[in-house]
């Protein structure tokens, strides 16, 4: 399971969908899902809109948690263009049922793609306000039973304290789900860690922008942290 994050799909840019940022790392998620790998996306929407943020306020909760669930349809439309130019076969399949657009999301159908090597990209998230894709990875994980969860950044693993802010921040190989809950480090949100910590799904976090990374965590190579029991 491989939780992409929206921020992925705008590249160098603030807000909105950058093609060539994508094909970037579809390329490598393609060369897996070739290898024989199985592999699930989900993805994320705050690149497009997020319910929490600042241009959401005012609004009701729930409405402006659709909009962002919708957000993420688009960017699941996107990734699926460039995996297919890279001859990989996939489905997007959608929590919200938009029959036009994507399959609704069934697991045991889910199960069938992955089976038959087609890449299921799991759009609008869990289906419910008040969740994230975090989440949402989190769930379909368990649900479809996968190895671990793998979160694709921006920095190459859990460290102490933010180190884009600060030089003297310090990388963990590994971490346990409490430690990070207590010393609220930010890998996932609390209710996705939760939910991974109960069913004992591991979390990698690595940096998606380095080239070869995704080929890397893959094939089990030791990169980013772990999250673990
Ligand atoms: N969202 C939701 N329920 C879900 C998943 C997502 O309501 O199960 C909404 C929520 O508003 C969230 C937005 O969709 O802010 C985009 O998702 P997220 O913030 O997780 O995207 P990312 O940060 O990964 O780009």
């Amino acid at each position: 399971m491989i939780k992409l994050s929206g921020e992925a799909l705008a590249g160098d840019q603030q807000f909105g969908i950058k093609p060539s940022a994508i094909s970037q790392f579809a390329g490598e998620i393609a060369a897996a899902a070739k290898a024989g790998l199985q592999v699930a996306l989900v993805i994320g929407g705050g690149n497009i809109f997020r319910g929490m943020s600042d241009s959401a306020k005012g609004m009701d909760r729930a409405s402006a948690d659709y909009m962002g669930m919708l957000a993420t349809i688009m960017n699941a439309l996107a990734v699926q263009d460039a995996l297919e130019k890279m001859g990989c076969d996939t489905r997007v399949m959608s929590a919200i049922p938009m029959q036009a657009v994507a399959e609704p999301y069934i697991r045991r159908r889910a199960i069938r793609h992955l089976e038959k090597g087609r890449v299921v990209i799991c759009a609008a998230g869990t289906g419910n306000p008040y969740f994230t894709t975090d989440t949402a990875a989190a769930l379909r994980a368990m649900e479809l039973k996968t190895e671990a969860i793998i979160k694709a950044t921006k920095v190459d693993g859990v460290y102490d304290k933010d180190p884009m802010k600060y030089d003297d921040a310090v990388k963990y190989e590994s971490i346990t789900y409490l430690e990070t809950l207590e010393k609220r480090l930010g890998v996932m949100d609390s209710t996705a860690t939760s939910l991974a910590m109960d069913n004992d799904m591991p979390i990698i976090v690595f940096n998606l922008f380095e080239e070869g990374n995704i080929g890397r965590v893959v094939r089990g190579e030791k990169i980013g942290t772990i999250v673990h029991g």
